[in-house]
């Protein structure tokens, strides 16, 4: 039956685009989520806290044993994340990174990883500064280009890493055709696909060939940017021991509070989706005819080189869009200064709209050599529409780009480089970026920055 995403007239959007998944707000409503499961018959899963659980007798438990390696809020969210990447299993962990690190361990020292080109910055960091100095081998393809990609494979080649669409550029990949590509050389290469743009309800990679699908939850699939940091992906079967097991040994897991968090964002994602889908579009529009504007890239429109593809993967499109600004670095920065429904800001997905500045924000880890081939210029914007009203959102824009550009304009804000931040601001904010509810570090009597000194300058962000 036609599952279609009619109900509130946006209909013309989602023209040509794959048909939404069967039943899916119902199973993002109900999967894992059962009342059955608790003695109260909580209809909304109770938050957990208890790190062990008792035992009737030594090794005789119900399931539970210390909370690390299982815990009751957790699996409700791995039950339904499952159900909806239409995996046989889902591990949360505590970031997107800490998916990518727990994904790239099950690697030794030789082999290889071939990473999509353009991707998140704080991947190609882990890969470029991390894996490769614990004896990684790390390439870099284009995975839009299915000779770039096969060219790169090598015998010692373990993991392929897709993004799609990249970040920043917006490029679309075609994950069945990379997936039979790799797996044609060789089944047991791991295929990866970070779904974190799309979000599941716009696409299932599994579906299409790949291993294992991982997100930052924090984005869409939570919806709300604030707090919840439970990241997850998700496997197609064959290693799923394995990985169970790292996920625990390696002791990345999320809180329950934050588990809790994202499970009640997933239900509502469906509809998030939709919105995001449609008030993009009209942005991306409204950019593409504005005279101020060089190019949008937004794979939802006719113009992206890779529209075709995206219609045929992906139920819909998400309110990710790149545009380059006429002009220079100061056009950018006061475009970007002058907005005010859109705050400057880094992250995606959530109900507010943001709008950042790539080479000087999440890119600037992304050696500048290879942000210039990527494209990543000083005159790139990228937008994460929200769920604001299309009006509003579109005002905004049009605003931002008419008020007058002074030639001595001074930016405020994105207005420092990575380098211009003083090392102790740097190296705080850092020190105060991993001090997650679940994740605390104590410090004696080192001053905190003196401390965060230590660390390599290289991977200050
Ligand atoms: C944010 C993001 C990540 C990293 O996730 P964290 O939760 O911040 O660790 C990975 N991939 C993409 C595409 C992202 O946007």
């Amino acid at each position: 039956m036609e599952q279609n995403h009619k109900q509130d007239g946006q209909s013309d959007v989602f023209a040509g685009f794959k048909t939404a998944f069967k039943s899916f707000a119902t199973e993002a409503i109900h999967v894992g989520q059962e009342p059955e499961q608790w003695k109260s018959m909580a209809v909304v899963p109770p938050i957990s806290l208890s790190t062990t659980f008792k035992q009737n007798a030594p090794g005789n438990h119900s399931g539970f044993e210390y909370s690390r390696s299982g815990n009751p809020t957790r699996n409700c969210l791995e039950k339904a994340v499952a159900a909806l990447d239409g995996a046989k299993y889902c591990l949360a962990l505590a970031s997107g990174l800490a998916a990518t690190v727990t994904i790239t361990h099950m690697l030794k020292a030789g082999d290889g990883i071939v990473c999509m080109d353009d991707v998140y910055g704080g991947t190609n960091r882990y890969f470029q500064k991390i894996a490769r100095e614990l004896g990684l081998e790390v390439s870099f393809a284009d995975c839009t280009k299915l000779e770039e990609l096969k060219a790169a494979l090598k015998a010692n080649t373990k993991l392929v890493w897709i993004e799609t669409p990249t970040n920043p550029t917006m490029k679309v990949v075609d994950i069945r055709a990379c997936s039979e590509l790799v797996h044609e050389q060789n089944k047991d290469i791991v295929v990866v696909v970070d779904n974190t743009f799309m979000s599941a309800y716009f696409q299932r990679p599994l579906a299409l060939g790949a291993d294992i699908c991982m997100y930052s939850a924090t984005k869409y699939m939570n919806g709300s940017i604030c707090w919840c940091v439970c990241p997850i992906w998700v496997l197609g079967g064959f290693v799923t021991f394995l990985f169970s097991r790292l996920g625990s040994a390696l002791g990345g897991v999320p809180s329950p509070f934050d588990c809790y968090l994202c499970n009640r964002g997933l239900k509502t994602l469906h509809l998030r989706m939709e919105r995001h889908f449609k008030n993009g579009m009209a942005a991306a529009k409204f950019l593409e005819a504005d005279p101020r504007v060089e190019r949008v890239i937004f794979p939802g429109l006719p113009s992206h080189p890779q529209h075709e593809v995206m219609k045929r993967q992906c139920t819909g499109c998400p309110g990710m869009i790149t545009f380059y600004i006429k002009g220079k670095l100061e056009h950018a920065s006061a475009f970007l200064s002058n907005l005010k429904i859109f705050a400057v800001a880094e992250s995606l997905g959530g109900y507010e709209s943001l709008a950042e500045h790539p080479a000087i924000m999440t890119h600037a880890s992304v050696p500048e050599k290879e942000r210039s081939v990527l494209g990543i210029s000083d005159t790139l914007i990228r937008l994460s529409v929200g769920l604001e009203d299309e009006a509003d959102i579109i005002e905004d824009l049009g605003q931002a780009g008419l008020r007058r550009i002074h030639p001595s304009h001074k930016p405020q804000s994105p207005g420092c480089t990575s380098r211009s931040i003083t090392h102790c601001e740097a190296s705080v904010s850092l020190l105060q970026s991993w001090v997650r509810p679940y994740q605390c570090i104590t410090l004696g009597d080192t001053p905190s920055f003196a401390l965060a000194q230590q660390i390599p300058e290289s991977l200050h962000y």
